[in-house]
C-alpha cells in the first residue's frame, strides 16, 4: 500500500503522472446517495473496473462500508469483482452469453436476464436454486423485455425456475429531471413490478437517485456519482470528488510570436509566449478531442492546453502561471476542473473520462 494523502507529491521519475484516487470520497458518495433514499438499499455499480478507479480497491472499500450488493456488465468482470467481495450479491448487466451459464453458477453471480431464451437457458439450470434478475426496457430500446412480453410473463412458472429475485429497468433522460420521459418509465415500471409481487425492484442509476421518490424502489444501481460525476448537470454537483490527475513538467521554453507548437502546427504564438510540456497525453486516456480547448491547473492558474494532444505529451501557455518550472506539476483533474468540466472540454462527458483513465500513471489510493 502506497503512503496516504501525498496529493502534491510528483510522481516518481519512471512515470509521467499520478492519479489519486480517494476511497474515502467514494464510500461518503455512496453514503450519501443512500442517506437520499433510506427506505431503498443502496448498491454500487462498478463496471469497466469501477468507472476506471480500480475495481480491486474501490469494491472493497464499499463493502466495508456496508455496500451488500453490487453491479458489473459482463461475466469476466463478475469473476474479478467476486474475487474481491466473496460476500456480495453481484449482478451482471449484460446477461448471460449462451452457454456461460455454469460460468455463473460457479462463481455465485446473478444475471440479468432480457429476453426469453436467456431465462429459458438460467431457467434450466437454476430450477429455482441460482437467483437472476429481470431485464425490463421501459424505453431504452437497449437491454430486456418489453413492457408488454414481460407483462405476459407475470404468473408463468419460468420466473420462479429462474430464480428471478430482482425486476429492474433503466431511465433513458434520469440526468434531465424535466423530461417527460421520465414520469413515463416510473409509472410503466409501477405497473411491471406489481405484475411480479414479491420480487425487489430496481430503477434508479445516479441520476434517478436524485429525482423523485418515484424511482427509487427497494434498490438504488448508482455508478457515475459515487466516483465524483454531477447527478445533476446544471446543478453545483453535490458529490465529493474522487479522482485527481496531476503530471509532470518535463521542459519549459519561451516563444517568440508567430512560432507554432505541436503536430500540424496547429497553434501559433499571438504574442511571446512560455510554454511548458507534460508528461501525459491521449495514450494515459486524456482526450486528444480536449485539444485546443481544455486547460490545465498550474499553482492554482488555468493555463490553456496548446495545439494538438500528442500521444504522450501535452503543451501548456504558463505564460501567466509563475509556479511552472521544471519537474513541478500540472493538474488536469481536480480542484476546480472536475470530470464533468474535463469531458466538456473534450466534447464528450465525464463517464468517458473516468472509463478512459489510463493505466501507465503511478496510482495513489487514499483511504
Ligand atoms: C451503468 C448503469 C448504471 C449506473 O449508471 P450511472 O449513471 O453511472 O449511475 C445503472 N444501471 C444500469 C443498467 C447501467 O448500465
Amino acid at each position: 500500500m502506497t503512503a496516504p494523502s501525498p496529493f502534491r507529491d510528483r510522481p516518481p521519475a519512471g512515470h509521467g503522472a499520478r492519479l489519486t484516487v480517494d476511497l474515502a470520497a467514494i464510500v461518503a458518495n455512496w453514503r450519501r446517495l443512500a442517506a437520499q433514499a433510506p427506505q431503498a438499499e443502496c448498491g454500487a455499480v462498478v463496471k469497466a473496473d469501477a468507472y476506471g478507479c480500480g475495481l480491486a480497491r474501490v469494491a472493497p472499500a464499499l463493502a466495508r462500508a456496508g455496500c451488500r450488493t453490487f453491479f458489473v456488465a459482463h461475466l469476466s468482470e463478475g469473476i474479478a469483482a467476486r474475487q474481491r467481495l466473496p460476500e456480495a450479491v453481484l449482478y451482471v448487466l449484460n446477461g448471460l452469453p449462451p452457454g456461460a451459464g455454469e460460468a455463473f453458477r460457479d462463481h455465485a453471480l446473478r444475471p440479468v436476464l432480457g429476453d426469453a431464451d436467456e431465462l429459458a437457458e438460467w431457467a434450466a439450470l437454476s430450477e429455482g436454486r441460482l437467483p437472476a434478475a429481470l431485464h425490463v426496457d421501459t424505453g431504452m430500446n437497449r437491454l430486456g423485455l418489453s413492457v408488454p412480453e414481460a407483462l405476459a410473463l407475470a404468473g408463468d412458472p419460468v420466473i420462479g425456475r429462474a430464480g428471478i429475485d430482482l425486476v429492474m429497468s433503466h431511465l433513458v433522460s434520469a440526468e434531465v429531471s424535466a423530461d417527460p420521459v421520465n414520469a413515463r418509465q416510473a409509472a410503466d415500471f409501477v405497473r411491471v413490478r406489481a405484475a411480479f409481487p414479491g420480487l425487489r425492484a430496481s430503477l434508479a442509476n445516479s441520476s434517478g437517485t436524485c429525482l423523485a421518490d418515484a424511482t427509487h424502489h427497494d434498490l438504488l444501481r448508482p455508478g457515475y456519482a459515487l466516483f465524483g460525476g454531477n447527478p445533476e448537470p446544471g446543478r453545483p454537483n453535490p458529490m465529493r470528488p474522487v479522482v485527481r490527475l496531476d503530471a509532470t513538467i518535463l521542459q519549459l521554453r519561451h516563444v517568440a510570436p508567430g512560432e507554432t507548437c505541436g503536430y500540424n502546427a496547429r497553434w501559433r504564438a499571438p504574442g511571446p509566449r512560455r510554454l511548458a510540456t507534460l508528461s501525459l497525453g491521449y495514450a494515459d486516456g486524456y482526450p486528444r478531442a480536449a485539444s485546443g480547448a481544455g486547460h490545465a491547473l498550474v499553482g492554482g492558474v488555468p493555463c490553456p492546453i496548446l495545439g494538438l494532444i500528442s500521444m504522450d505529451l501535452i503543451i501548456l501557455d504558463v505564460t501567466d502561471a509563475p509556479d511552472a518550472r521544471r519537474g513541478g506539476l500540472a493538474t488536469l483533474i481536480g480542484d476546480s476542473l472536475d470530470i464533468d468540466a474535463v469531458g466538456r472540454a473534450a466534447g464528450t462527458i465525464g463517464y468517458e473520462i473516468l472509463t478512459g483513465l489510463g493505466s501507465r500513471y503511478v496510482r495513489d489510493y487514499v483511504e
